[in-house]
Parts: C-alpha cells; structure tokens; sequence
C-alpha cells in the first residue's frame, strides 16, 4: 500500500523540462507513454483488471467491467513545463483511494474503475480533453483524426502507431454506459483554497472557454532592404492583436483571455515574416458574452492589421459551454467531506466534458499560491494525504 506522495515520487523524474523547467508529457510521448505503463503496472499490481479503450483511454477495474459503475481519474499529459500534479495528482489520489478502499471492504457494491484520459491539456493535437470529447462525441471524428502536431503528424497516424485503429476512434456509448458517476480530483488551478482552513473542495462549475487562432498574413520579405515605410509586416499587427487581446478582455468583468503562442512563418532573425499565427484562450462564465468577447476581438484585430497593410482570419479551434456539475452527485459528495467549500474553477477538465452525458463530480486539492500551468505549482504532502483520504471517503460513500 502507497501513499499518494510516494506514489508522485515514484515519477517526479519523469518528463523533466530541462529547458523550460518542469514536466513537459505531451500526449504520446516517450514521458507520457512511461506513465501510461507506470499506471497500468500500478493498478495491476492493486489487482485491477486494465483495458485500453478504442479512443485510448485507460480503465482499470475492480469489479467486473459493467454500465453504472463508479468511475474516478484523471490524466497524465502535461502542458510544455508543466508542474507536477495537474493530472497525476488525481491518477495517483485515485490508486491510493483504490488501497484505503481495498484495506475497508474486500469487494464493492459495484464495479469501480480508474481512468486515464488522453490529451486532456490539448498541449499537442491543440483540442483540450481530447479523450473525453471522442469518447462523447463532443468532437467530430474526422476533425480530430486530422488534428496535427508541430511536426505535422496527423492524430490518426500517431494514435496508429500507438496501438489504436483511427476507424474505431469516436463515440463510444458502451464505453460512456458504464460511468454511472465520475469524480475527478485534481490540484486546485486558482487561489480558492487560503492557507489556512480547509485543503479540499469541492467543484461546482467550470468557465466556458474555448480556443480561437488567429493567422494575420502580410509580405514576408528582407529585413535589411525592405525599408520601413514598404513594409506589411504581420508581426507587428500581431503584437497590437495580443495588446487588444488584453485590453478587451480587461473591459469585460469576469472574461480572462490570453495569447499564450504565437508562432512567425518562416521565422528568422533577419527575416520579416510572411504570416504569423497566434492562439488565443478566452473564457467567461455567460456563453453569450464569450461570443461578443470573440467578435470584439476579431474586429479590433482586423482593424490592426488592415492598419499594417495585412490581413487576419479566425478559425475557431474548440469551445466547451460553462458546465455546472451534477447538483445530486456534488450534494451527496458535500455529505461525505462535511466542511469543504465549495469553489467554481476557471480550468477545463475531462469531467466538464464528461458532465454533459453522466453525473460528474470534482475534488480539488489546495495549491497555496494558486499557480498552474507552471513548474511553481504546488501541493504539499499532508494536504495530498487528505486529499487521497478524501477522495476514498467519497468513493466508499458513492459505491
Ligand atoms: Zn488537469
């Protein structure tokens, strides 16, 4: 029997980022695939019967596989220079619950399962909870099976090589009958948990977001002969852009948009760019005023460059709808962690996606600071404890 904290130990040197610092466990990647295995050697050795489903999603049961079983998981991909539990602390909360369990009652009253979902960071195929959306069909299939890396890969090619048919890949009602509840814990993404107080709580909704990229096109040319008054240059149009990007956001209360990459084509020092393209996260609690935030932005952005003599497209990439989790399941998970706050979070999760389709539930766990998506985030030992034990409590109670 492991503790959560030496289960997180047994990987904290995997996916290390030299170079941003971090994990960086992109989907499929060396680090990611040796935690796909590090969770599959884990749950059997619990003595959980593991499968990998034709999205690639992995269960792994105690209890025969059947439809209304109790499901908990999480992921184990990483944004680039990630930190170390967005993900893994609720894989690894999950086989620790699996073990208080196991040491309460020799069998459950039905079936439980632990699930990894894959991509749920959208960190390489660009489409947030990559799985999950298959899995519901939240994605269409050949949209996803066309997404493409930086290198250019097809999804499909890779989820071939890793094992899946790209024919059998997308919605999968058996599969989805089988979560008669899902409760996903996860490291705390904001600062709704103090420092002092309660370290676990309990997840309400998740903001509507959703990704949006921009692709501002000019005259790509020579940076020492094109003088400056000859110039379309979409770089500098793409800075005003990330500069009107703020501002807009800035104007709408609640909204939170970010450009947080941006990649020039070609790319050269000494070269003025021909296109640039930009990604853009927005979010806000009213679906409605996500739209207008986006029109906005759209328009000012193609004001800038028609300014810098360019041009700009939108192409929408993925939104998912505020999601209010299941009021019954997250009433009863109240029940069962008397005094735990309950707190709405700006950050998508497999079990936003998931909610839309089966009573979906969230646990989170206190990050002081509340910095995520970055190497300083952090849980510390006894708040991850008390996380696994709640998280057992609340699956012993539900099962
Ligand atoms: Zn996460």
């Amino acid at each position: 029997m492991e503790t959560v904290n030496q289960l997180l130990d047994s990987i904290k040197d995997v996916g290390r980022d030299a170079v941003r610092g971090g994990y960086s466990r992109a989907v499929y990647s060396t680090p990611e695939l040796d935690l796909r295995q590090w969770f599959i050697e884990q749950a059997q050795q619990r003595g959980l019967d593991v499968e990998t489903d034709r999205n690639g999603i992995i269960w792994a049961w105690w209890g025969k596989p059947q439809d209304g079983a109790l499901v908990t998981g999480s992921h184990l991909d990483s944004v680039p220079g990630g930190g170390a539990f967005d993900g893994p602390l609720g894989v690894a909360s999950a086989l620790a619950a699996v073990d208080l369990l196991k040491s309460r009652t020799t069998a459950p009253k039905r079936s439980l399962a632990v699930t990894v979902f894959p991509e749920e960071e959208g960190s390489r195929f660009g489409v947030a909870c990559l799985g999950s959306r298959l899995l519901t069909g939240a994605i269409d299939v050949d949209k996803a099976l066309n997404l493409r890396d930086v290198d250019g890969n097809t999804f499909a090619d890779v989820a071939r090589g890793h094992g899946l048919d790209p024919r059998h890949v997308g919605p999968d009602q058996e599969a989805l009958a089988r979560i008669g509840d899902f409760v996903e814990l996860h490291v705390e993404q904001g600062k709704g948990l103090g420092q002092s107080g309660p370290a676990i709580a309990v997840g309400s909704s998740i903001l509507g977001h959703g990704r949006w990229k921009l692709s501002v096109s000019g005259q790509g040319n020579h940076a020492g002969t094109t003088l400056m008054a000859d110039r379309a240059d979409p770089m500098v149009a793409a800075a005003q852009i990330v500069v009107a990007v703020r501002d807009t956001a800035a104007k709408q209360p609640d909204a939170r948009a970010t450009v947080g990459r941006l990649t020039p084509v070609p790319g050269g020092t000494n070269v003025i760019a021909s296109r640039v393209d930009l990604w853009l996260d927005a979010r806000h609690p009213d679906d409605a005023v996500t739209a207008q935030l986006i029109e906005s932005i759209y328009s000012a952005a193609r004001e800038i460059a028609a300014s810098e003599g360019c041009t700009v497209t939108l192409t929408e990439e993925s939104y998912s709808d505020t999601v209010h989790f299941d009021p019954g399941l997250s009433r009863r998970i109240n029940d069962l962690l008397p005094g735990a706050p309950v707190l709405a979070t700006g950050a998508g999760h497999d079990a936003g996606v998931l909610a839309g389709h089966v009573p979906s539930a969230m646990v989170f766990v206190r990050n002081p600071s509340g910095i995520s998506h970055s190497p300083e985030e952090y849980v510390a030992d006894e708040d991850a404890s008390a996380g696994a034990a709640a998280l057992a409590d609340v699956l012993e109670g539900l099962l």
